[in-house]
């Protein structure tokens, strides 16, 4: 090893199933505010100038969720507990072991990189540490339908990530392959080691019952107090199709229909004001100077890609996407039938929850050239939340 450069790596299990939570996805790949829960956590570490390499141990029947939310995380399948996919997760480390390993629970989103600063920073100093918070509620003790006051002085709650060196933590989990530990600090108290406290953050919450991506939701807010709104507005007009399999799109579904949109891209014209409401909140110009309509590149393309683009703008900011609304103009095709799955494709490709995305449509009363079927027009209101003090783009 050497002290002066350390190799530290991070390890995020994430194998669990998430039966306390009740959803038909697991919870940590649900969406938090645009990206999904893993994810929050995964790009600290990955972002993070002490840590080497993160590695992700997952279910194995989890593969095609995490290949989606993350495709170019390194992962290894772990085993039926957290403390098997912790050795699991370890091994694995081993052909290129790191001096340090700090484990981390991937339902624990909010972690900050000042978190791990100080979990590295002990760590190299010689001990394992963790993330601690004292306990400032008073403590009651239930037996037998009593309960009395336990003395709360000395007590803490403890978070991950967790940090160790790479080859005590790993001979411990080895020795103790059948016991069952709740975290990984246990194991160095079973054996008599030190373990450090450093002080852990109060959002750095676990993901444990539904509630709980509201409570997220919420620190997230408090870190973007800065509420901004943007507008957007397209038009594309209706013509017959060139051919058979060109098809209307409307917010990223394709719609059975007599004519369809005519444009450089795809023409949805619903995805294209959306991506303008979003570049507009962010006052980062339009879709048209991001993608101009005259680049090769962009023509029949996918619109989504659009939005994606400029919701990943807002990302680099370190800002949030929290509702978004569009309106659809046109006589025909109707869009109501429709509605729940352009909703649905919309939270997709923002990672938001259903309802943070508001779809709807109105005719002009066969006035205008809506009216006389000649194009679509869409409009949509955008909301932003970005931290202040930010670099101005
Ligand atoms: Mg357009």
């Amino acid at each position: 090893m050497t002290t002066s450069n350390p190799k530290i790596s991070a390890l995020i299990v994430a194998g669990g199933t998430g039966e306390r939570f009740g959803s038909a996805r697991p919870k940590q790949y649900l969406p938090l505010l645009g990206k999904p829960v893993l994810c929050w956590s995964l790009e600290v570490f990955q972002q993070h100038p002490l840590i080497s390499d993160v590695l992700v141990v997952i279910n194995p029947l989890h593969t095609e969720l995490l290949q989606h939310a993350a495709p170019q995380a390194k992962f290894v399948i772990g085993g039926s507990s957290r403390q098997d996919s912790v050795r699991l997760g370890l091994a694995a480390l081993k052909s290129s072991p790191p001096d340090f390993v700090l484990i981390h629970d991937a339902a624990r989103p909010l972690i900050s990189a000042d978190t791990i600063t100080a979990l590295c920073e002990a760590a190299i100093s010689g001990t394992s540490a963790i993330p601690a918070i004292a306990v400032t509620d008073t403590v009651r003790r239930k037996e037998n339908n009593m309960t009395r006051t336990e003395n709360r002085e000395g007590l803490y709650t403890v978070q991950t990530p967790q940090a160790f060196s790479y080859n005590l933590v790993t001979s411990l989990h080895e020795k103790y392959i059948d016991a069952a530990f709740t975290d990984d600090a246990a194991l160095c108290e079973a054996e008599g080691y030190p373990v450090q406290l450093v002080t852990g953050q109060p959002d750095n919450i676990k993901i444990t019952h539904a509630g709980d991506i509201a409570r997220a939701e919420q620190f997230l807010f408090a870190r973007c107090g800065d509420v901004r709104t943007g507008q957007g507005y397209d038009v594309h007009r209706l013509v017959p199709p060139a051919s058979p399999d060109r098809k209307l799109y409307l917010c990223g579904i394709a719609i059975p229909h007599d004519m369809v949109l005519e444009g450089h891209s795809d023409a949805d014209v619903g995805l294209h004001a959306i991506t303008d409401a979003v570049l507009a909140a962010i006052c980062n110009a339009d879709i048209g100077r991001h993608f101009s309509p005259k680049d090769d590149r962009w023509k029949g393309a996918d619109s989504s890609r659009f939005l994606r683009h400029a919701a990943d703008l807002v990302t680099k900011q370190g800002g949030l996407i929290t509702h978004v609304d569009v309106t659809l103009i046109c006589e025909a095709p109707k869009i109501d039938p429709h509605r729940e799955a352009m909703r649905a494709r919309i939270a997709e490709i923002l990672c938001l929850p259903l309802n943070r995305i508001s779809v709807k449509a109105t005719t002009t009363e066969g006035l205008g050239f809506t009216g006389r079927r000649e194009g679509i027009a869409a409009q949509s209101v955008v909301t932003v939340r970005l931290p202040f003090g930010r670099d101005e783009p």
